[in-house]
């Protein structure tokens, strides 16, 4: 048991034990630079690396670290030392949600609150390709207005790992809220076993207790997998209704996610909660985007004097080419970077050509437009010879280096007029960069075809180019 007052990474201070999950110790932490609360969950490294789910578990908590919901806990920075993974969350005050139904079934109106955040939650993460799977009481929180908080989200692959190695089986608690097709080990899908254990979760809100519980656990089996439950009196009609569609033990035939979102006794006062992710600041804080690969890399070797002496642990600023491409559908960076509201959105592409061909195919674009080229720190300024409506064409091309062979070019005008510099990009520039592009952002189609004639970009060990 880790000790308060431990220095983690010369980051957090331990608190007080917050409580103790299926595969991991939460505690309280303090950022010691900040001040900010956090949660810090620790997890036997070792554990996760015998499961042989690595690299799920790599992409899941890569794409976790990108998203943001204001109904999912946030994960901050993942850290490893020799023997243990630290994830660094946001502290959500108000415990658990079921210590209110503890206190008895709520009322249909603040049940169907919860629902709705946690399905909004849970859609919202689907749409990322990020399935919880292990939706049950002790994952959803509190925060201190009394919003919904799932925690776990893409940490789900680390209990399943678990669950692999064979000897936690027994510690895996009660199947009262896994799907039958999860229990019974059929390959499953994700989303619909969600909407499965969401299901649970609405029953155990309105009725105050579960909809499979028998103390004889092949008992509770058969149940789940026929789907026997009985819904008390008070349930209003239209919940019944919903709840036989989404405990339906058929997960071809359940309810799928936009049918649900689509019910009128769902809908009823639904506010969805537009996420709006905050940009991920890659330009200053490189170090933290890369922790996932490092923290659960097998050779990954950050000792634990290194934390105890204070010393920050050696870090290579490595990434995943996987994940940024796969961090959205459409190939959508956006969020990687910090964009101005008032400014038009840059264009970017990636590209595999190294970083001299790409200057140089900026400087040919150049020479052939009497164009001024300069170049500084990562950046090829373009500025033109010609007066237009507004003025001379300025255009900043800025090389992000993802790994040693890969990298993302953004493209933006920084003077003159916007329709000229529309003709210029569109006749002059986007053709010439044809050769050295292998996906621009937001065409889908295009990347896909490309992914298709070209080998994909290197994978492992990547880096981001530090400045
Ligand atoms: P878990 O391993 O996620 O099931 O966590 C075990 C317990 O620790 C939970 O039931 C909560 O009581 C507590 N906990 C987990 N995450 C947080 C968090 N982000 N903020 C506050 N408490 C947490």
């Amino acid at each position: 048991m880790e000790k308060k007052g431990t220095i983690l990474m010369q980051r957090y201070e331990l608190g007080r034990l917050l409580g103790q999950g299926t595969f991991a110790k939460v505690y309280h932490a303090r950022n010691l630079k900040s001040g900010q609360s956090v949660a810090i969950k620790i997890i036997d490294k070792e554990k996760v690396l015998r499961g042989g789910l690595i690299d799920q578990i790599k992409r899941e908590i890569s794409v976790m670290r990108l998203v943001r919901h204001p109904n999912v806990v946030q994960l901050y920075e993942v850290m490893a030392s020799k023997t243990k993974i630290y994830f660094a969350m946001e502290f959500v005050k108000g415990g658990e949600l079921f210590n209110k139904v503890a206190r008895g079934k709520l009322k249909e109106d603040a049940a169907r609150k919860y629902f709705q955040q946690l399905i909004g939650a849970v859609d919202y993460c689907h749409s990322r390709g990020v399935y919880h799977r292990d939706i049950k009481p002790e994952n959803l929180l509190l925060d201190e207005f009394g919003n919904l908080k799932i925690s776990d989200f893409g940490l789900s692959a680390l209990a399943e790992s678990r669950r692999q190695d064979g000897l936690l089986h027994t510690t895996c608690g009660t199947p009262a809220y896994v799907a039958p097709e999860v229990i019974n080990k059929k390959g499953y899908d994700g989303a619909k076993a969600d909407i499965w254990s969401s299901g649970v979760v609405l029953f155990v809100l309105l009725a105050g207790y579960l909809p499979f519980n028998e103390q004889n656990l092949m008992e509770m089996y058969k149940k789940i997998t026929r789907g026997e439950f009985k819904c008390p009196q008070w349930f209003p009609p239209e919940a019944r209704k919903l709840l036989s569609r989404i405990l339906n033990p058929c997960p071809f035939t359940r309810i799928n996610m936009a049918t649900l979102m689509e019910n009128s006794w769902f809908k009823k006062g639904f506010k969805a909660n537009v996420a709006a992710p905050k940009p991920l600041q890659i330009k200053g804080d490189v170090s933290s985007i890369s922790d996932v690969e490092v923290a659960l890399d097998e050779g990954s070797s950050v000792s634990n004097s290194s934390i105890e002496s204070g010393r920050p642990p050696t870090r290579t600023n490595s990434f995943n080419a996987f994940d940024i491409i796969s961090l959205s559908q459409g190939f959508d960076l956006s969020g990687l970077f910090e964009n101005d509201m008032n400014e038009r959105p840059p264009t970017r592409f990636t590209t595999t050509k190294p970083a001299s061909t790409i200057v140089s195919k900026f400087e040919e674009i150049a020479e052939m437009e009497r164009f001024k080229v300069m170049k500084k720190d990562g950046m090829v300024k373009l500025q033109g010879s010609k007066q237009g409506r507004k003025g001379q064409l300025g255009i900043d091309a800025e090389i992000f280096e993802v790994t040693p062979s890969f990298f993302v070019v953004e493209v933006k005008k920084t003077a003159g007029d916007t329709l000229e510099y529309k003709q210029f990009y569109n006749k002059d520039m986007k053709p010439c960069l044809k050769d050295i592009v292998w996906a621009w952002e937001g065409n889908e189609q295009q990347q896909q075809q490309q992914q298709q004639q070209q080998p994909q970009p290197p994978q492992p060990q990547l880096q981001i180019h530090n400045r």
